[in-house]
């Protein structure tokens, strides 16, 4: 398979790559310029709407850490709609995209850069959500890192936090194959995005973009109610499950499923 332009390293058998420690080597400075095309932020905030400010705002939330922060977009749109934010990655590339992404638009974001299985270390304060949004929770490979992880965003929570959390439909691709729209998040004009292999332990996804270079991401293919269980376990009370922002859906219909879990 051709990986023109691509500076990504995943050795000489790509789908045997499975490690979480990996996507610091996924996310090089040549993908991360080429995310934004791929998730062409005006349409990802027209087809989400105001669906994580909703739910933020019925819960009084105020002081957000977004563990996921890629590129920007949704500590920037939080900051943009009054929320106190605070903007975590562990890849150094994506912090460094999203404080110019920050700048451009007029903000100095408050960046810090931490793994999620030693979130605590490196933060300061409880926060009343916390957000782990684009598909990134699927970057864990084995269970003890998911629940590491899941049981930081907790103890970042204050007593009422709320976690945010969302995942590809993998449900549907493992039992009926791939099929989307690409309505949601992955919305970038020209951009083609098709899982290369699937099975049980690995999601390769493939991405084409028009001046023809290719990038691959290696995820973990998460069962949604295998991530429910999870977030019970780890001590959340509360999870609802929404289908691409709707709360009633056919379980193969939606591409991605968002967790909003409560800690009270
Ligand atoms: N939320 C952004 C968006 O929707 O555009 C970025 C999504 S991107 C698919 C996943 C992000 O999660 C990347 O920026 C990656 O560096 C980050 N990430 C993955 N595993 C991580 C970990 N263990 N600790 C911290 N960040 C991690």
């Amino acid at each position: 398979m051709s990986n023109t332009m691509s500076d990504q390293d995943f050795g000489e058998k790509p789908v045997e790559r499975r490690d979480t420690d990996n996507y610091v080597n996924e996310y090089t400075e040549s993908f991360v310029d080429k995310w934004d095309d791929l998730i062409d932020w005006d349409s990802r905030a027209k087809s989400e709407g105001d669906f994580f400010i909703q739910e933020l705002k019925k819960r009084g939330a105020k002081r957000v850490l977004d563990v996921a922060t890629g590129t920007g977009f949704h500590s920037i749109r939080l900051l943009e709609a009054g929320f106190d934010v605070v903007s975590v990655d562990g890849a150094p590339e994506m912090l460094i995209k999203a404080f110019e992404n920050g700048r451009k638009r007029g903000h100095i974001l408050r960046v810090t850069q931490a793994d999620w299985r030693e979130l605590n270390r490196d933060i300061y304060g409880r926060y009343d959500a916390v957000v782990c949004l684009g598909n990134s929770f699927t970057h864990l490979f084995n269970e003890n890192d998911r629940r590491k992880a899941l049981a930081e965003f907790h103890a970042a929570l204050n007593h009422d936090g709320v976690l945010i959390l969302d995942q590809r439909n993998y449900d549907a691709i493992l039992d009926h194959g791939y099929s989307s729209a690409h309505t949601f998040y992955y919305c970038g004009d020209n951009v083609s995005v098709h899982p290369e292999h699937v099975d049980d332990g690995l999601a390769r996804f493939r991405y084409a973009f028009p001046d023809k270079s290719v990038f691959h991401l290696n995820m973990f293919p998460l069962r949604k109610p295998y991530v429910r269980r999870l977030m019970r376990e780890v001590g959340f009370q509360k999870i609802e499950t929404y289908g691409d922002f709707k709360e009633t859906y056919h379980d193969t219909e939606p591409d991605f499923f968002i967790h909003v879990a409560d800690k009270k």
